[in-house]
């Protein structure tokens, strides 16, 4: 094996040395199955998490770590100034823009921050990451499952770090019995189920779990054909979306022949992200925001690094998103905007 055989070695892995024994390729052994881990050190420690981006959405990484450390038989709450830990996690998926770190930790023998909001970092070891959530964590968000059928994406968009972090390919990484137990609504984070290629069996599994899916990061609008669109009409679909980011690309052919063949009818349920503040000009923010009003969608306007955003994208902004004014004001050029919007 050489060094680049080595970088990208799987990473349940390991290449074991003893002595007298040529170095050999071996499985990884999680130490915490052992029947006698119980009597470790490492065994019951206490476990207290950080939820950086406030509690508005369930943050996955810290269910399965919850999960995964509750299975080893330790103490697992969320993080307060008193008392003593053995490890704090801290996660943040947002950057400083949206969501500041400014939480100290003195009360812990390791602090582990992660997530994207921190920027670059390994990915959670695999048996955490193929922990089922502890949904407990989040009482406020009862009766739904988070979780990713799919990795990566090959688009590579200059806005967005999924290529980058995930890998150029959209790869099976579960199925929906890793994440789903029964429960009445399922969010599904995947950023490009249909580029996987086993995107139809997994809309079949989706099918038969009679819950209500909600596609929240947004369904390839590109890679939609009548015969993934007839899997998804076999679906209980909450909310499907998709994103509309180009300017320069003309998608209004998919999207036409997407309403024609969908069992969604109501607009409402379609929803569509439209990029701005990335290169567009606000005659192309309009244009697409009008366009896809037209043929039945509900556009929904994000802002590239809002605070750089000019005053007119912060207003087109406000209109298109608030649903009661977007749906009584119908032209931009009649909706006075709030005075105190800089
Ligand atoms: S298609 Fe979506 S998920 Fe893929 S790189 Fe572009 S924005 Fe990201």
């Amino acid at each position: 094996m050489d060094v680049d055989e080595l970088a990208v070695m799987d990473g349940g892995k390991c290449i074991l040395q003893l002595r007298g024994v040529r170095p050999f390729l071996s499985d990884k052994f999680d130490i915490t199955q052992h029947p006698l881990y119980k009597y470790l050190a490492d065994h019951d420690k206490k476990i207290g998490l950080i939820d950086v981006d406030g509690h508005n959405w369930p943050n996955l990484c810290l269910m399965k770590l919850s999960a995964y450390h509750k299975r080893q038989g330790d103490t697992v709450g969320w993080w307060k100034p008193a008392g003593w830990y053995d490890i704090v996690y801290k996660s943040r998926v947002f950057t400083d823009t949206y969501s500041k770190d400014s939480i100290y930790v003195a009360n812990a023998a390791q602090v582990i921050r992660g997530g994207t909001g921190y920027g670059p970092g390994p990915d959670l070891p695999e048996a955490v990451e193929h922990s089922c959530p502890d949904y407990s964590l989040y009482p406020q968000f009862p009766d739904t499952a988070y979780g990713f059928l799919s990795r990566g994406c090959p688009r590579a968009c200059g806005f967005c770090i999924v290529s980058g972090k995930e890998g150029r390919v959209s790869r099976q990484v579960a199925d929906l019995s890793e994440f789903w137990h029964g429960q009445r609504e399922i969010k599904l984070l995947d950023a490009n189920l249909l580029a996987c290629k086993d995107h139809e069996r997994l809309l079949a599994q989706l099918a038969e779990s009679r819950a209500w899916v909600d596609f929240s990061q947004g369904l390839d609008i590109r890679l939609t054909t009548p015969d993934n669109i007839a899997l998804l009409n076999q679906i209980r679909t909450k909310a499907v979306h998709f994103a509309w980011d180009n300017p320069d690309t003309d998608l209004t052919a998919y999207f036409r022949r997407f309403a024609e063949l969908t069992n969604i009818k109501n607009d409402r349920r379609r929803r569509v992200y439209v990029l701005t503040n990335f290169g567009s000009t606000h005659e192309q923010d309009l244009y697409r925001v009008n366009t896809l009003r037209r043929m039945g969608y509900d556009p929904y306007i994000m802002v590239y690094d809002r605070p750089s955003a000019p005053p007119v994208t912060r207003h087109l902004q406000r209109w298109v998103n608030n649903k009661r004014i977007f749906y009584t004001v119908l032209n931009f050029e009649d909706y006075a905007p709030r005075k105190e919007a800089p």
